[in-house]
This record gives C-alpha cells, structure tokens and sequence, in this order.
C-alpha cells in the first residue's frame, strides 16, 4: 500500500501546537520573536522572507525584517548582529542566504549567538548536532526527520541513503538519521554505485536539485520511504528530484512536491524561535 506522506497537514498540526504555546508565553508578557536579515535586493530571497514573516505573524510569532543595502560593509553588518544579540527582546536570528560576494557568509553565521541560531548554521550548533548534543537544529533538515518519523517506522537499525552532501541539507539530514541509529550512506556527484545504494535503502533522503533525477530505472524497496527535498522547476512546474507519479508505484512512503518538505521548514523555524525563546527565559 503507498502512503503519501502530506506534509502540509503534519506542519498544520505542529503550527497549532507552535500558536498555542506561542499564546501562553503571550499572556505572560513574553512575545517569542525572530529577527530576518535581508541583505540586497535578490527577488527569490525576498519571496522566500515575506513567505516567513506571513507564518510567524499567523502562528504568533512576532517576525521583525531588518533589511540592508547590498552594498553594506562586513563590519557593519556583524555590528547589527551584535546588537541583535544583545537585545532581549529577540529569541531568534536568521541571515537569509545567499549574501553579497564581498560579505564572508561563514563569519556573518558565526556572529549570530548560538542559543538564537534558528537556522542552525553557526559552526557550534553544527558541531553539536555531529556530536549529538541537544542544539538548534536546521530547519529543513529537522523537517524531513519529522516526516520520517510520521511514517511510524523505525529509523533505528535501518539503511539510509542521502543523497547530496550539502552543509544545508545533506549533511545535517545525515547527522540526525545517524543520531538515531539508522545505518547511513551519504552520495554525492562523485558515487559511483547509486543504483545499488538505492536498492538497498530503507529510507532515501533525495537533496539533488535535479528534476525527476530519481525514475523507475532505479530499484527501490517495496518497503521504502522516500522524502523528496528538490525544489526544481519543469515546464514551468515545481516538481521533486523523484518522478513521483511512477515512482510512487514501487515504495510504501513517499513525500511529494509540493506539498512534502516545503511546509516543514518554515514550520521548523518557528519551531526553533519557540525553543529558543523558552531556552533564553529559561522556561
Ligand atoms: P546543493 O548544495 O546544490 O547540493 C546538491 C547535492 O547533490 C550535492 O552534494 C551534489 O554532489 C549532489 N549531486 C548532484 N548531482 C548528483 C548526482 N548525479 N548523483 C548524486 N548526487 C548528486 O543543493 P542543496 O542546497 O542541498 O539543495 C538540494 C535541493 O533541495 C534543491 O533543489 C533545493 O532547492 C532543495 N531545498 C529545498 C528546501 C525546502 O525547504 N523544500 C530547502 C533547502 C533546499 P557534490 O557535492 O558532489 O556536488
């Protein structure tokens, strides 16, 4: 039997449970707040901004955007930073990606306090996660462990495939997958022998960013769970790395796109706003 894993009505219930407690802290005086840097005028990084700003304010999460000319010095953008870091009042921080070529993207991530990291990108927290410590996780990657885990199945004991080693994705999702005891693969564009690691996976984590990369030329488990992270456009359509449709044929789980991962991150970072506010006020 195949079981679309939707990951719109799993974030749905988590944002409930993110507004409820969102509203306790609320009615004592605590407003759990995030604060968006965007730097220049890229339109998909705005996009991507508005789209969270819109589900913070919905899930009562104050979301406050700072934005800055993208001809803004280092110095003065790590300056900003600081100052959010010393500001009460802000739980959580978030640089959108990508910056400027002149900005040193790792130095910005590294200035941001690790206890307000909500993306989860500064070095401490990665560092962290690789040994297993309780941190703030990033956003995506934690997603897809929830979609994983909505399956029911065991993690542990299981093999699982990832596909790509992004420091975004693939390494974290990796990360986790480990932490929970499954047996786990990274491949990359190097992997000489996908088509065997596939017929061997319980669990495909798929972050190529490649249109229907994964077709039926590939052998799956019929017991398989497949979580799909491409975002990819075809025709004119955003699909998945996995050609869903047929594949969806030959596994037991599947996530599509839209409607898998997409839903998840932002979900995770309010998430992570949440944990972070309750951490610093020592809930
Ligand atoms: P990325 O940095 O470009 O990484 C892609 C990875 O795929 C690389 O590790 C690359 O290997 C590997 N790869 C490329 N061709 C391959 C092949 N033929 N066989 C095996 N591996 C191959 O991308 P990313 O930032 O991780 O993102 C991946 C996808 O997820 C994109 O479509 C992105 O838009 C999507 N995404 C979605 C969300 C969401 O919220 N839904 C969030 C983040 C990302 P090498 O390292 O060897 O080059």
């Amino acid at each position: 039997m195949i079981n679309i894993i939707d990951g719109k009505k799993i974030a749905k219930k988590i944002r409930e449970n993110i507004k409820e407690k969102a509203l306790l802290l609320r009615q004592k005086s605590i407003i759990p707040t995030i604060c968006v840097i965007i730097v220049g005028d890229n339109k998909a990084s705005r996009s991507y901004v508005n789209s969270k700003h819109k589900a913070c304010m919905q899930n009562e999460i104050n979301s406050i955007i700072r934005e800055f000319e993208e001809n803004i010095k280092g110095e003065i953008l790590l300056e900003e930073i600081d100052k959010l870091n010393n500001d009460k009042n802000i739980h959580g921080i978030l640089v959108q990606l990508p910056l400027p070529k002149h900005i040193n993207a790792m130095k910005v991530l590294e200035k941001i306090s690790p206890e307000k990291d909500v993306d989860g990108f500064n070095p401490i927290n990665v560092g962290k996660l690789n040994l297993g410590i309780a941190t703030l996780i990033p956003c995506t990657p934690l997603g897809i462990i929830k979609l994983i885990e909505s399956t029911k199945e065991d993690i542990e004991g299981k093999n699982a495939l990832v596909i790509g080693r992004s420091n975004i994705v693939g390494k974290p999702v990796a990360s986790l997958l480990l932490n929970k005891n499954a047996t786990v693969t990274i491949a990359h564009s190097k992997t000489t022998n996908l088509k065997e690691l596939v017929a061997e996976a319980d669990i495909i984590v798929s972050c190529v960013g490649k249109a229907h990369f994964l077709t039926t030329d590939y052998v799956y488990k019929n017991n398989a769970t497949i979580i799909d992270v491409g975002n990819n456009y075809k025709d004119g359509k955003l699909v998945g790395d996995v050609d869903f449709l047929n594949v969806k044929e030959k596994v037991k789980y599947i996530s599509p796109v839209p409607g898998g991962v997409g839903p998840m991150t932002i979900t995770m970072l309010m998430h992570n706003t949440l944990l972070a506010c309750e951490d610093q006020i020592n809930l």
